[in-house]
């Protein structure tokens, strides 16, 4: 095994459990995507540990030390989750998987006891590396040159990789356009190759996966037109080209994830976007979120204050800022004056300015009792004073609104 004399400073949490865990006995380490993030100096989200202890032994350790098991994942395989001043760390007992022809689930699972089984069970070798402070790196599959030169491959073969498992396939371009890293050629060939099977993978997942490749920095590149044909058979390949460029000029990150979403599957129209959304079994809220921001085109004229006022009066702030941003990707020469509309809808909000029906200083009971008729009628008043008060024609004044109102129900 190697192992290399490497240091890094883990979090107190992950040193008591490891030293309690190896105190027993039990080989005890920190794995996949936190040591590849340390390696990468970045900070990383959570720490996941291995060790040679069995679940029960696992709980019969950590419980008496102050931790609480707060469950066991994966129906009981292995993984024990335990929580101490409110940090969660997830425990796995070192295990090797066999697949059968179900290309994602592996048929059969059993814990072992040696951290290269562990370890040679995991997708690519960026992800596949330990650190304990005793053993220090345990890189068994060039996984650290492989973060040097910037590279995403396979443990082992990747054909038989990505046949165990399909959704490794996408987590491939996930990690890529998360790092900016290239995908190794031998990887990618397989990829693409068995990118066919990843009909074997649930929706979800591959919703999920599809989010974390467009929060990426850069996804563009990334987003293969062989695979996605198979989890976005509704795209036409011909529009795939352009709608990466304007991803990639999108901001990025989890909560901008909408728009990227937006941009994508703008060919598909509202209806095309709504029918996909579903298909993958997106929150109505995404579903809805997305399609919005399809179905709205960019205003033409260049009336700023009017304009912003039309889009706050049909959504919130945060809607008019994800268009605005789209739109500046979409047409990046009036990308100035999409950044003034989303400057002067901020000002707006700021200011409380008139924008709905609801922020008039009349409501329909005040009409009413000025003289206009319940009914559709006093709807299209409102409606009529908001277009005059948005418009500048008149203030957002009571006493003006109801002068105005008296002869709109005259008339
Ligand atoms: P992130 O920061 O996105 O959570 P991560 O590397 O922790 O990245 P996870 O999906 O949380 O990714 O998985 C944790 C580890 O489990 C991975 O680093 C990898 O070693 C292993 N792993 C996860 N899913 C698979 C899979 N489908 N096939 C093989 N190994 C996997
Ligand atoms: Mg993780």
């Amino acid at each position: 095994m190697t192992a290399e004399n490497r240091r890094f400073l883990l979090p107190p949490i992950i040193n008591r459990i490891l030293t309690l865990l190896t105190e027993q006995g039990f080989a005890a380490y920190v794995v996949g995507g936190a040591v590849r993030d340390l390696l990468l100096g970045k900070a990383p989200g959570d720490f996941d540990v291995a060790t040679s202890a069995r679940p029960e032994s696992v709980i019969s350790i950590l419980e008496p030390a102050g931790f609480t098991v707060v469950g066991e994942l994966g129906q009981n395989f292995g993984v024990v989750v335990v929580h101490r001043d409110s940090q969660m760390v997830e425990i796995a007992t070192f295990r090797g998987e066999a697949y059968g022809g179900d290309a994602h689930k592996p048929e059969q699972v059993w814990y072992c006891d040696d951290l290269e089984a562990d370890l040679s069970r995991r997708d690519f070798t960026v992800n596949a590396m330990a650190y304990n402070d005793e053993d220090g790196l345990c890189d068994l599959f060039g996984g650290q040159e492989d973060l040097a030169r910037g590279v995403v491959r396979a443990v082992g073969e990747p054909l038989r990789r990505f046949e165990e498992d399909a959704l490794r396939i996408l987590r491939l371009y996930r990690f890529a356009a998360r790092f900016g890293f290239v995908i190794d050629e031998a990887t990618e060939a397989a990829a693409k190759q068995l990118a066919a099977h990843l009909d074997c993978v649930s929706v979800e997942r591959i919703e999920e996966e599809l989010n974390k490749l467009l929060s990426a920095p850069k996804p563009g590149a990334y987003l293969e037109p062989e695979v996605l044909a198979f989890v976005l058979p509704e795209l036409p390949p011909d529009d795939l080209s352009e709608a990466r460029e304007i991803i990639d000029a999108l901001p990025a990150g989890a909560e901008e994830v909408t728009t990227r979403w937006a941009a994508l599957l703008l060919p598909l129209g509202e209806d095309g976007t709504r029918k996909a959304l579903k298909r993958l079994k997106c929150s109505n809220a995404v579903i809805d979120g997305v399609s919005t921001l399809v179905k709205e085109k960019a205003p033409r004229t260049p009336a700023l204050s009017l304009q912003a006022k039309r889009l706050l009066g049909k959504y919130d702030l945060h809607t008019v800022q994800q268009l605005t941003a789209l739109w500046s990707a979409l047409q990046p020469e009036r990308k100035d004056e999409f950044t003034a509309l989303q400057k002067e809808a901020e000002t707006l909000t700021a200011q409380s300015a008139c924008c709905r029906v609801s922020q008039l200083a009349v409501n329909g009971r005040d009409l009413m009792a000025a003289g206009v008729a319940p009914g559709p009628g006093l709807r299209r008043a409102l409606e009529a004073l908001l277009e005059e008060v948005i418009t500048g024609r008149l203030p957002n004044e009571k006493a003006e609104l109801l002068a105005f109102a008296a002869k709109f129900s005259a008339s």
